[in-house]
């Protein structure tokens, strides 16, 4: 066995990695950049190298430097981990070259399966089924729009030299095929460097189903299953799953026998992963092969109850493979979900920030494989960041892998739903509500899977805003209510800054609003030891806050008991209440009237009500936090305040006026 690896990657398949090293006791070096330093995956290592700056191309992509980093610390093999230089073959070469072992197949299976066209062209020889399309030389548009005019549309344009979804182009019609052409060929030479495309059909309703394939140096090769990465957003996977609904024995070991051709035609030794498009009606072509551990190998593990990395690590020091064909089974069903930085209502932009909260369910860190355990675990997370963490625009945005297990499909998604619902994350947007929806729609429940599900259940996956529950304004003010008294350092709320009495009786105005729109709150205190009372909408309640244990907020609505967990941040409170994500804008008229969107010129009124007084002149200049404006609104007064130093251009309402709630009261021009 190795004594010691050097892991050549970050994030979570760095720390994943170095879980299995550990275990099995080999000693690992970490590499970072310089936005790494103190990331998860360093302190998860017993060694670290410093590689260069933040960005990939000066440190993850510096293959001389790694090696390097490898010779000094006397590192026997390097792992790639995926992405990166993981399908690099001029680096897998440089590292037999310089004596490394690299953990991953030879250079020449890397260079045979790197070039769509050319694996396309092999597996033919292999007798492996190919989807109908054209992949040889010649690339004059006339000639790749006569085959495509040939095959017949829709056909699907796709870089040679492509991944991760990029230069992907469908074209509907022979006439928008020149322009689709020119633009899959812009992407893929700015990508890739490389033009060379291939015209495929197009296939309509098909599913992704994948085989994960092994081979050892002695001529062994085994399959270990299929798994169905169908739910895509921009032909990127965003769950997956094992075994594959609906599928057959029969079609299975087809499927996993296909896969050992493909990986025996080309010599593969290691972790590799061929990718096959099925049609609805289980016909299956070869799409490509990965040819390095893939992102969702964790569900791999959970249903076979083995450590896909121990299996490289052993394959990589010469050994045989651990298991023949005939002693591997399915056990149960095992689902993933990549928890992304970004923003699903933004066309999934990634989105960047420190996470200023992350917890989710309590799962075990990765531990399959461990003495005595066969059991896999009904929740793993596999991360490579830890609350306080950023996610930096220089690396994926990955937050973590949300992998559960259970006996059957439905008690995985229960296990999901559960583990998804558990999940609090502050500081930046994520697509946790989005995939919460996306396993509780009717077509992922029912496994009616193909590549277009999450365009096709558009409107139900993206529904419009809705106005907050009164539950979570309830919660929301309490928790305003316990940070004021807080503030005060008092239980007392008569001590709070932004209490006012009316005839005798305390008061409070919250105007709270999200995306749905303003959603103002109004609290009275009873002074008779029964709490506040609410109203909503014209609706009132009675709120009482308890007090509150382990950090959660405890209150009791009309009698009824209900916690959660409210986080502010700024100012918005983010309100986690046993599954749902609320994120509420507290708008506090006393300490910024008017609001932010004072940038754009506009100073609005933050609940619907009646101007009492303009102080402000028309032109006048005023310093930050000069009063412009008093309104009054449910019975208390707002000052509204200058948000920046700046020029008052006009006022727009006079005294005695009625304003709606949103309604621009001043044009401002910050200075
Ligand atoms: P898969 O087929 O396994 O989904 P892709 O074809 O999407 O994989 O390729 C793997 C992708 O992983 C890369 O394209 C890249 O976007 C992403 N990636 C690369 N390195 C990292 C990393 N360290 N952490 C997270 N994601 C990464
Ligand atoms: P990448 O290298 O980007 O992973 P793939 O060739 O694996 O490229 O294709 C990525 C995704 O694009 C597939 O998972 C599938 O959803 C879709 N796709 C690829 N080929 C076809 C095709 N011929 N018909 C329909 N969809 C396809
Ligand atoms: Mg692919």
């Amino acid at each position: 066995m190795l004594n010691k690896i050097l892991i050549a990657n970050r994030g979570e398949i760095a720390c994943r990695v170095a879980a299995t090293a550990r275990r099995l006791g080999i000693a690992t070096v970490a590499v970072y950049s310089d936005a790494d330093a103190r990331a998860k995956h360093v302190q998860a290592c017993d060694e670290s190298v410093r590689l260069g700056p933040a960005p990939a191309k000066e440190s993850y992509l510096c293959g001389d430097k790694i090696i390097a980093a490898a010779l000094a610390t006397g590192a026997q093999a390097i792992h790639p981990g995926y992405g990166f230089l993981s399908e690099n073959a001029d680096f897998a070469q440089a590292c037999a070259d310089a004596g490394l072992i690299f953990i991953g197949p030879p250079a020449s299976a890397i260079r045979a399966m790197g070039s769509k066209s050319a694996a396309k062209a092999l597996m033919e020889k292999a007798a492996v089924p190919l989807v109908p399309g054209y992949h040889g030389e010649r690339q004059e548009s006339d000639f790749l729009r006569g085959e495509a005019d040939r095959i017949g549309y829709p056909v699907l344009l796709k870089a040679s030299a492509g991944g991760g979804g990029k230069g992907m182009r469908v074209v509907e019609r022979s006439e928008d095929f020149e322009a689709a052409l020119a633009s899959c060929k812009r992407e893929a030479i700015s990508s890739f460097g490389d033009d060379r495309v291939l015209v495929e059909k197009y296939l309509t309703r098909p599913r992704h189903i994948e085989i994960q394939v092994f081979a050892d140096a002695q001529g062994g090769c085994v399959y270990l299953f299929e798994r169905d990465c169908s739910v895509q957003r921009r032909h990127q996977k965003v769950l997956e799953e094992a075994p594959a609904p609906g599928m057959t024995a029969e079609r299975r070991a087809a499927m996993g026998e296909a896969a050992v051709a493909a990986a025996r035609a080309v010599g593969y030794v290691g972790a590799g992963t061929v990718e096959f498009i099925a049609n609805q009606d289980g016909s299956f072509y070869f799409m490509e092969m990965n040819t390095r551990l893939q992102v969702e190998h964790p569900v791999t593990e959970m249903i076979t109850g083995l450590d896909l990395v121990e299996w490289q690590l052993r394959v990589a020091a010469g050994e045989p493979l651990p298991l023949r064909q005939d002693a591997l089974r399915i056990d149960g069903h095992a689902i993933e979900a990549r928890i992304y930085a970004e923003n699903p209502e933004k066309g999934f932009l990634p989105s960047i920030g420190t996470l200023a909260r992350l917890r989710t369910a309590t799962a075990v860190e990765f531990r399959l494989g461990e003495a005595g355990s066969t059991r896999p675990a009904a929740v793993r997370i596999d991360s490579g960041v830890r609350e306080g963490d950023a996610i930096s625009p220089f690396y994926d945005p990955m937050i973590a892998k949300l992998i559960v297990w259970g006996a059957d499909r439905d008690a995985a998604l229960r296990n999901m739903a559960r583990a998804l619902a558990q999940y609090q994350v502050v500081g930046l947007a994520t697509n946790i509500a989005f995939l919460q929806r996306l396993i509780a729609g009717s077509a992922f429940a029912t496994a009616d899977l193909d590549t277009g599900l999450i365009e096709r259940h558009h409107d139900t996956l993206f529904p419009p805003a809705t106005a907050p529950a009164t539950e979570t304004l309830a919660l929301a003010a309490a928790a305003v209510l316990q940070e004021e008294s807080r503030f005060a350092q008092r239980g007392d709320p008569w001590s709070s800054r932004h209490g006012w009495r009316l005839n005798g009786k305390l008061s409070r105005a919250l105007a709270f609003e999200d995306e749905a729109g303003a959603a103002p709150v109004r609290l009275d205190y009873n002074g008779d030891g029964s709490g506040w009372t609410l109203t909503v909408d014209g609706a009132t309640h009675v709120l009482q806050v308890e007090s509150s244990h382990d950090g959660a907020l405890c209150i009791a609505l009309d009698g009824r008991m209900l916690r959660a967990d409210v986080v502010r941040e700024g100012e918005w409170l983010h309100v986690f209440d046993g599954g749902a994500q609320r994120s509420l804008r507290h708008v506090d008229p006393m300490a910024h009237a008017g609001h932010s969107e004072a940038e754009g010129g506009r100073l609005t009124a933050p609940m619907p009500g009646k101007i009492v007084a303009v102080l402000a002149q028309k032109g006048a200049s005023v310093a930050q936090g000069a009063p412009l404006l008093i309104m009054e609104a449910m019975k208390m007064e707002h000052t509204i305040a200058a948000p920046v130093a700046g020029t008052v251009e006009d006022i727009l309402y006079a005294v005695g006026d009625q304003v709606a709630e949103g309604a621009q009261l001043l044009e401002f021009k910050a200075d």
